[in-house]
């Protein structure tokens, strides 16, 4: 079932009657299944009796991306490409920016449809191609279990505020969608590509981008990847998972956070995985929904509807307030950019988490606070240390780029929050120290575990 909630018209044209087929713009569910756009445009080809065409625009220099993220897209593409021709579905990936791209392909179309981003630069992609087609252009909302309309219709203080919404409605989206294979087949149909996705490494070499972070071996990029992650994850670690998901080195989370980024795998399907588990408690999966949906939908929320997502500006008055209380305190460690990204602080759990992040492509979550809370302490100012860390963040996390970079490196200077015990430095932001960690996990465990991980990375 599609919701009808998930569908926009994005211009008032009429179907191109001579139109050959029906195109999917794919741009932000990057996946051959569990793709509520492309059955959209599946069923509207079947109405007609038309081919689908799917298209990608492959851009260099994307904004922030760099090697390791197009080698993990890029994996994900290929997935793509071998889904769409098992289905009958023509695929093309073009060198170039991607509105453009469709906008070329929408000439012989009969109607475009796109899925849905949230970030300005995107929506306008979105705005100037139903502008210029000379057919319809319907958008899909794709990437959340709630639509981000139907969630909310304003920028949410909090998880608490939010989460009521979220719940009255999310049995009516939490449903399996009906997949149909397309009535004509597009093999007939020759699409030229300029690159070739299933080499993934050789149109890597083609690509003009940021080459100084490498790809990782850690995660591989798919459809594929991500089911069988999923799978692993429901039958072998969601029994544990509320306890267990805070600890750093236990692997008790599902690691699906690229997965989400890339639109490898769809946030319903997750969410109803977790649910039908046979194994775990209902605390357990209702743990792993409450991040799934509640917090990432919060974090899709504040991107949509703050237009700064992305500045210090943003945080909500108090945090602003206090942290600029504080921004005369003097601090007892002050570290430049180099001296993070080299791991090289006074702290080694701090170190151990950065090592982490650098070589992998990941962090875990309780991690993630304590590495963007330290950042906060350890410079000038407090604009400095968000700069930073939505810096690092998006260097170096596969997943990085997302609304739940912006929210959550906001959160860690108190957006979605609230006023803690006031101390220097953080003033009312809440804080973490070192103790914390060796209070509550096994940090020689953790040391040990990115041991590891830095090993296998460098074989
Ligand atoms: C400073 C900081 C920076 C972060 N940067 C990113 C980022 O760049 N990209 C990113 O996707 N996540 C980010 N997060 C959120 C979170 O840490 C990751 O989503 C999570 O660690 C991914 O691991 P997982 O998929 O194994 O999570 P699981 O525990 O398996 O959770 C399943 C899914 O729920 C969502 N989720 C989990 N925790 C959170 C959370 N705290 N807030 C919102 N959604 C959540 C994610 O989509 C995740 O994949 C950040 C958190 C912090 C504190």
């Amino acid at each position: 079932m599609i919701q009808n909630t998930r569908i926009q018209k994005l211009n008032d044209r009429d179907r191109r009657v001579d139109g050959g087929y029906v195109l999917y713009w794919m741009q932000e569910a990057q996946r051959p299944h569990g793709n509520a756009a492309l059955e959209t445009a599946i069923r509207g080809a079947n109405k007609y009796g038309l081919p689908v065409v799917v298209c990608y625009g492959l851009m260099d220099g994307y904004p922030e991306a760099n090697s390791r993220h197009y080698a993990f897209m890029l994996e994900g593409l290929r997935d793509c490409a071998e889904g769409f021709r098992d289905r009958g579905i023509a695929f093309s990936v073009r060198h170039g920016m991607p509105g453009d791209v469709a906008l070329a392909l929408s000439d012989q179309a009969a109607a475009v449809i796109c899925d849905r981003s949230y970030f300005p630069a995107q929506v306008g992609w979105r705005k100037k191609l139903a502008e210029k087609a000379t057919c319809p252009v319907v958008q899909v909302e794709t990437e959340t279990v709630v639509p981000v309309d139907v969630a909310s219709d304003k920028s949410e203080y909090a998880a608490r505020t939010i989460r009521p919404k979220i719940h009255r409605v999310w049995d009516e989206y939490l449903v399996p969608l009906d997949e149909t294979d397309p009535d004509v087949s597009a093999d007939h149909l020759k699409f030229e590509s300029d690159i070739d996705v299933e080499d993934t490494h050789a149109a890597l070499e083609t690509l003009d981008l940021d080459r100084s972070v490498k790809p990782v071996r850690r995660f591989r990029g798919g459809q594929r990847e991500a089911r069988r992650r999923l799978n692993t994850f429901v039958n072998e670690t969601l029994d544990g998972y509320a306890n267990g998901r805070n600890e750093p080195s236990a692997g008790q989370t599902s690691f699906l956070s690229p997965y989400l980024h890339f639109g490898h795998i769809s946030p319903v399907e997750m969410a109803l995985a977790a649910r039908n588990a046979d194994t775990g408690s209902g605390n357990d999966s209702g743990s792993f929904i409450e991040e799934l949906i509640v917090r990432r939908e919060l974090a899709i929320n504040y991107v949509a509807f703050e237009p700064r997502f992305d500045e210090y500006q943003a945080l909500p008055d108090w945090a602003r307030k206090t942290l600029e209380d504080h921004a005369v305190d003097e601090r007892e460690y002050v570290y430049d950019r180099e001296t993070l990204e080299t791991c090289a602080t006074h702290d080694p759990h701090w170190n151990d988490a950065m090592r982490e992040m650098v070589h992998t492509g990941f962090l875990h979550n309780y991690m993630r606070m304590y590495w963007a809370k330290k950042i906060l302490e350890w410079s000038i100012t407090p604009e400095a240390a968000f700069d930073t860390a939505l810096a690092l963040n998006n260097k170096y996390f596969l997943d990085g780029r997302d609304p739940n970079s912006y929210a959550n490196v906001a959160w860690c200077f108190g957006l979605h929050d609230r006023a803690w015990t006031e101390r220097p430095v953080f003033g009312k932001i809440r804080y973490m120290n070192a103790n914390g960690l060796n209070r509550k996990f096994d940090m020689a465990a953790y040391s040990e575990f990115v041991d590891a991980l830095v090993e296998a990375e460098a074989v």
